[in-house]
């Protein structure tokens, strides 16, 4: 017998449903809709149920046995990063530090971010992330910048280009005349590529960024910021931007992993998310992954990747991390008190939520994206993959989502109603192009570093492992042994 041909993928503008399969609306009753099928017609979500009519000409994808859910969100992302994906996955975060504001960070070209910013949005859109906030904080000029943003427009995913340049001040960079005609220009057109500011408060008294929140005000741009990070960013900046009055709702504080009670207060009294990248977090040492302590604060909660320097670009490995981190977190607490957990507080389900519908609130999307209900423009994620042994049986669907399922079971993803994967395969995408754009950006870095420091900024230190005396050890048993021989 001969496997069925492929189907050829729908062609852009064509109505598509998703006929038969278990949809996750992810809506605010977190419902199971089973043998449902979904129908976008143009950009949006046409309806929503059982055995839809539908236009002729629609092109038909068989969801039977798979899941369909909205696509994911990732709100925090240095997509910049990818071109060198893996290469830090021994580091710590003081390493990173070294590596990218000192030494190799500088050393990228315009051409190198549009390396890594194809690769990361090409990986993202094949992994069912359909909304991607690019971190970019390596955009040391106005041609980087450029650079950064024709990337993302070359590929068909929806972006929001978070603006950044570590290698000067937010203060400087955020007031130059450059800077603000660039977006004017490029960005804000349309909700396929949105805007942030991205900048870190340092807890200088001074609050010398106050110059770059005044700037996102006035420009109506939300602002981004790793905050509670060890070493780096702590208590201070919150405080310094919740008192300057410059902490809203749009505002998105990336990790939030080392603060005290009075700043997750000063968070969840003014409405801003945190973005959780809990692998981040786990080995880099921000501090412990903090959903445990944004639950009990009531504050919302999104989901990031941080970096392909470390991670891939994924958010079914985000889901599982944070899952697995709040509910260690959860025990050991309570088997310090001498408790014991019956029940975990933190469910697949809510971690679906945070990887779709947070994701979008974060951002100011929530009516755009991050759920399956009609009227919603249609980014739209099917897991489906008959020559897995994982796919069935699906019983708890979201638990499936969350510890599952994996990016090789997404089968279709549709953004803004084109579909981008068809049947495992992304469409138009001339992966073998961004292979040779990617290789001649690790090629320039490697021969700009040279081939020492390379090897070394790749393989940090080992500190000696001291092993402890074990009581246990039967020195003497062997010494016996010989004796008797
Ligand atoms: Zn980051």
């Amino acid at each position: 017998m001969r496997a069925p041909a492929p189907t050829p993928a729908p062609r852009p503008g064509q109505p598509v449903v998703l006929r038969g399969g278990t949809v996750l609306p992810v809506d605010a009753r977190r419902s199971v809709l089973p043998d449902t099928d979904v129908l976008v017609v143009g950009q949006r979500i046409e309806a929503v149920g059982p055995h839809l009519d539908v236009p002729e000409g629609t092109a038909e994808v068989d969801a039977t046995g798979g899941i369909v859910m909205p696509g994911m969100v990732d709100t925090h992302r240095h997509m910049w990063q990818t071109a060198m994906r893996g290469y830090g996955a021994d580091w710590t975060l003081t390493q990173y530090f070294v590596w990218y504001y000192l030494e190799h960070g500088r050393a990228f070209r315009p051409e190198d971010v549009h390396a890594g910013n194809l690769l990361s949005a090409v990986e993202a859109l094949d992994a069912g992330v359909t909304t991607t906030v690019d971190w970019s904080h390596g955009l040391q000029t106005l041609d980087h910048a450029e650079a950064a943003v024709d990337a993302l427009e070359a590929v068909p995913g929806r972006f929001v280009l978070a603006y950044g340049n570590i290698q000067a001040g937010p203060w400087e960079w955020s007031r130059s005349p450059g800077f603000r005609s660039f977006v004017e220009r490029r960005l804000r057109r349309s909700d396929m590529l949105g805007f942030q500011m991205a900048f870190d408060v340092t807890g200088d008294p001074a609050f010398p960024e106050r110059a770059a929140f005044e700037v996102a005000r006035e420009l109506d741009a939300a602002v981004t910021t790793h905050a509670g990070v060890w070493g780096a960013t702590g208590d201070d900046g919150v405080r310094l931007v919740h008192e300057n009055g410059f902490a809203d709702e749009r505002t998105v504080w990336v990790h939030a992993a080392t603060l005290s009670e009075d700043s997750y207060h000063r968070i969840a009294a003014t409405g801003g998310t945190v973005s959780v990248s809990t692998e981040s977090e786990q080995s880099c040492g921000q501090g412990y992954p903090p959903t445990w302590m944004l639950r009990s604060h009531g504050i919302p909660v999104a989901l990031s990747m941080d970096t392909s320097v470390w991670w891939s670009g994924d958010l079914f490995s985000a889901m599982r991390a944070t899952l697995g981190a709040d509910r260690s977190r959860e025990h050991l607490e309570a088997h310090v008190k001498g408790d014991t957990v019956t029940n975990c507080h933190l469910r697949a389900d809510q971690v679906v939520e945070w990887a779709t519908m947070g994701g979008a609130r974060a951002l100011g999307l929530q009516d755009v994206v991050g759920s399956v209900e009609a009227g919603k423009k249609a980014d739209l994620v099917l897991l489906k993959n008959d020559r897995s042994p994982v796919m069935f049986p699906v019983l708890h669907p979201y638990g499936h989502v969350a510890f599952q399922a994996q990016r090789g079971d997404v089968h279709t993803v549709l953004v803004d109603g084109r579909v981008v994967k068809h049947e495992h395969e992304l469409v138009g995408v001339d992966l073998p192009a961004v292979r040779r754009t990617v290789e001649a950006t690790v090629e320039h870095l490697r021969s700009a570093l040279g081939p020492e420091a390379w090897e070394r900024g790749m393989n940090p230190e080992v500190p000696t492992t001291d092993v402890l005396d074990n009581p246990y050890t039967y020195t003497d048993f062997r010494t016996a042994a010989t004796h008797s021989a």
